[in-house]
Formats: structure tokens, sequence, C-alpha cells
């Protein structure tokens, strides 16, 4: 594996100036699928991360950012997408190496950034309210729609770059300030990020990030008096510990949680383009994916050949070194995310699933890898049934009917995506309306458009990214009623008093 691989060393934005820890002190970051070290940052804690709020609450009181034309912050936002691209390689080694993902991975997920970016600069000229001209002769009603004011953002490490895409540019769109906090194992992307936002010429306090444990900053941001809003991606639990921490000042909290995603594949569906997604979806980013296809739901007629498939093709997906472009399954994240999947694979052999391909770590020199994994037989209530399992690990079911398949499809906490395969309109139309979640994939998996809006139903989320709906997440609506003409109708004027 290389040996080549250097150290860089990061510093936090906040205020518009490069700062390390007030304390000095600092972490590390080491590369999952090569044991070196790969990334030193400020390890923050309670002072840096006030000392951001702070920049951000003036950039956003006095600052030229929430006053400035539409016009100037699109031009920015647009600079930032070029920026992005203009050193896309180098974002793109720098995920892979902290995330373990495949830089064939990671260089797509960079593109897509950047086309974040590029839309979200289209929404800052698009931003308006309403009016009301229908309220009488003396009255005209106005809707001003306004930026929400500072907000937090908490991102996972699966997607840094992609996720705080997903968040930043819409919230400086409408005119909001930023303190953001990346997850500890992936920071390096969000903060070239904020070397590129500088570059194209963000004010300064208007971006501030803060690298540091979640325990500690995560924690400082999500209960901070002075932001406004938090917006939060990441694990279930985490989202719970984020809303109970917000309502010391009731913030409004926006949270892109877990998921279970099912595929369902009917037994007239294009098989082959079936599997080929079955594939992808489950060990894509190794799994660790909120919208993995975790579970595959297939119909009973068809079920042994298209399990035998499945095994077949994920039997030769390339894993390994990330570095390698040929590589599609990388290294497991963290040591922690890699006991988690071994913990759930052991509960589905105890819980009686069949194995039919991997369970197992990969015997590797360096770094800590997973086979491609296939669990059949599978009952709903068990455990690789119902949790989240963030590896490369397929949980298949089978069904009769479709009434069936969208019962259990619906039978977990989670509501984030599912994926419908059939050649059969009334079938794709009515699972799509059956199925309790954000996002419906018919006849495709995991695609992804800033015009459409994400999101999870039940314990997957709350509230909506993307498209114009992120102008409402991120904006306050106001109302102002204006009085026209001569006043005609008094409370009370004392007898005699004429009017002045
Ligand atoms: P996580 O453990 O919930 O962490 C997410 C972020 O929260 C990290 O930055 C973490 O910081 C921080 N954090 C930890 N404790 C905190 C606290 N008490 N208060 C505030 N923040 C705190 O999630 P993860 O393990 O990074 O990511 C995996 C999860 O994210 C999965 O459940 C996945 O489904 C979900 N996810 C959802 C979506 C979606 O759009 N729905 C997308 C991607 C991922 P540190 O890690 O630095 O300590
Ligand atoms: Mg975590």
């Amino acid at each position: 594996m290389n040996t080549a691989i250097a150290t860089r060393t990061y510093e936090n934005l906040i205020d518009g100036r490069w700062v390390g820890a007030q304390d000095g002190a600092t972490f590390e970051r080491q590369s999952p699928a090569h044991d070196l070290v790969v990334g030193r940052y400020p390890q923050g804690g309670i002072v840096d991360l006030d000392a951001a709020v702070a920049a951000a609450r003036r950039a956003f009181d006095e600052g030229p950012w929430p006053r400035m034309a539409g016009v100037e912050r699109s031009r920015i936002l647009a600079r930032v997408a070029d920026g992005i691209r203009a050193v896309a390689d180098d974002l793109a080694y720098v995920e892979a190496l902290e995330s373990g993902k495949p830089i064939s991975q990671a260089n797509g997920e960079i593109t897509s950034s950047a086309d974040l970016w590029e839309y979200a600069a289209t929404l800052c000229r698009h931003t308006y309210g309403d009016t009301y001209n229908t309220l009488g002769p003396d009255m005209l009603g106005l809707v001003l729609r306004e930026p929400i004011g500072v907000v937090g953002m908490i991102t996972p490490w699966n997607f840094p770059l992609l996720i705080i895409s997903q968040k930043l540019p819409f919230a400086l769109a409408v005119g909001c300030t930023a303190v953001v906090k990346p997850a500890e194992f992936t920071p390096g992307t969000t903060i070239r990020l904020a070397e590129i936002c500088q570059a194209a010429g963000l004010p300064d306090g208007v971006l501030n990030v803060v690298t540091g444990p979640g325990s500690v900053v995560g924690a400082r941001l999500s209960e901070h008096v002075d932001v406004d809003m938090l917006s939060f991606t990441g694990s279930t639990a985490v989202g719970r510990r984020v809303i109970e921490a917000s309502k010391i000042n009731l913030k409004k909290v926006e949270l892109e949680l877990g998921g279970k995603n099912p595929q369902i594949v009917f037994a007239d569906a294009d098989l082959e383009a079936a599997l080929d997604a079955v594939v992808f979806g489950v060990y894509f980013n190794m799994g660790e994916c909120c919208n993995s296809g975790s579970r595959l739901l297939v119909q009973r007629s068809i079920a042994d050949s298209f399990i035998e498939a499945v095994v077949e093709r994920a039997r030769t997906v390339p894993v390994g070194d990330p570095l390698d472009p040929a590589t599609k399954v990388g290294a497991i994240a963290s040591e922690e995310q890699f006991g988690k999947i071994m913990e759930l694979m052991d509960a589905g052999r105890a819980e009686g699933a069949r194995l039919l391909l991997g369970g197992e770590r990969l015997a590797t020199e360096q770094g800590r890898f997973i086979q491609p994994t296939v669990f059949a037989g599978v009952e709903p209530t068990m455990r690789i049934a119902r949790e989240e399992i963030f590896g490369p690990v397929l949980s298949v079911m089978t069904f009769d009917t479709a009434a069936e398949a969208a019962r259990v499809a619906n039978s977990t906490q989670y509501g984030l995506s599912a994926g419908v395969w059939s050649r059969d309109f009334d079938t794709v139309i009515q699972m799509s309306r059956a199925i309790r979640a954000g996002t419906i994939w018919v006849n495709t998996f995991m695609d992804g458009y800033p015009e459409l809006p994400f999101g999870g139903y039940k314990e997957s989320g709350l509230g909506r990214e993307f498209g114009r709906f992120s102008i409402d997440a991120f904006t306050e609506l106001k109302s102002v009623q204006m009085h026209l003409g001569p006043r005609t109708n008094w409370w009370h004027r004392p007898a005699g008093e004429a009017a002045r």
C-alpha cells in the first residue's frame, strides 16, 4: 500500500482568521485503510465554539451578508462551486484518505458537491415572500421572508463534503451565517471548503468551522442560545440528544438521520438492472450510507435465482485500497463502526439468518476491511432487519404480495428511502404511495438532484433539505400589515372629539 501519504495540518476558521484551539490542543486522524496519520486538527472546546458563534452572530446582526443583494451572494456561491472544481482531485484524495471510501466514489462526491453550490447560487435570486392585495381598500399585507439567523451545522463522517454542501450553500443563499462542526474523523474537506469560501469573497464571520469532539463542540453548538437553528446529519441517537439540547432557546432543528432502506424487487422487473442496483445500493460507500439499500425484499417466485445472482455478483465486487481507481469497497471508517458491524453480523447468525457470503473481516496487512456480506432467510423481527448496520451487509427477505411487501418495508422505525423494481405501472405507483419514506426510487436507486426535497419520515429525520424547500428551512416569515389612507375604525374616541 501507499507509503508516500503525508500528514496535513489544519486550522479552524473563526471570524475570518485561521486559528488553533485556544488551549493549543490537537488531535489526529489516521487513514482507516493505511493506518497512517493523514490529518492533524485543533481540538476545539467550548471557548473556541463560543468565539465562533459570537463571530457568526456579529456577522448576522451587523455584517453585510444578510443585507447584500441576492445577485452579489449568488456570484460568491457560484465562485465557490468553481473553487471546488478547481481542486476536485485533491479534495477527493483527502476524502478517500480520511473516510476510507474508494477514490472513484470520492470523485463523484466532489462533483455533486460543486453542483449543489451551483444550484444554491440560483436560489439567492429566487428567495421571495408574498403579498395580499385582497384585504380591503385600506390594507396591504406583505409577507417578508428573512434569513433565520445563525445556523449551527453538525455533519457525519460518511459523506463529509457532500453533506455540508447539502446545508451550507442553501443557508448562505438566503443570508444566514453559520458555525460548522464536522465529524472528528473527516474534517479535512470541510476546512478546505472554508478556504475556498474565503477566496470566493465570503465576508469574515459568515462561515466559521470548529473541529473537536461532538460531545463537547457539537453539544455546545446544540444548546447555544445565540444559535437560531441547528441543522444536523447523523445518527438517530445523537439526533435525539440534539433536540434535547436545543430546547434551551427553542431553536429550530432540522435532522437528517438514519435509514434501513428496502429495495423491493417484483418478479416482473428488469432483473438484470435490479441486480446491479441491489449490489450497488448496499455496498456503495461500504454500506456506510444513510440511503444504503440494506434490506432486499424479493418476490418469492424469483427469490432463489435472484438471491443466487446477488451473491455471485457481490462475490466479485473489488474490495481494497481506496486509492486504487478499481476499488469499489474501501475501508471501514472507524474501529467503533467496525465493531458495530461485526456485532450485528453475529446477531444475524445468532438469530438464525442464513449467511450466504462474507460475514468476516478481510485479512489485510493494514486497515479494516469487511467482505461484502449477504444474509438470507431474514425475518422482519431480527436485529439485522431493523437496525441500521452501516456496513456492507445485505439482509434478504421474501414476500408474496405487494401489500405484504409494503407492510415489511414499513416495519422499522426508519423512513428515509426505498427502491421499487417492477415494470407494472400500478405496482410502482401503489408502492410509492404505500411506503412511508421521504424518497422512493422507481427502477433506479440512489440518484439525487438538488431540485428535489430530501429527508426522512418517522425517525429518519425532521424537515427537508434541497430545492426551494430549503428556502423554507432557513427562513422566517414576517407579516407586515400596512394601513392605507385615513383611519376609519376607531376603537374608542371620547364623545364630541373630532378627528384630528
Ligand atoms: P453520529 O455519531 O450521530 O455523529 C454525527 C455528528 O454529531 C458528528 O459530527 C459527531 O461528532 C456529532 N456529535 C456526537 N455527539 C454529539 C452530541 N452529543 N451533540 C452534538 N453533536 C454530537 O453519526 P456518525 O456516526 O458520524 O454518522 C453515521 C450516522 O449518520 C448514521 O446513522 C447515518 O444514517 C446518518 N446519516 C444520515 C444522513 C441523512 O441525510 N439522513 C446522511 C449521512 C449519514 P464526532 O463524531 O466528531 O464526535
Ligand atoms: Mg459517531
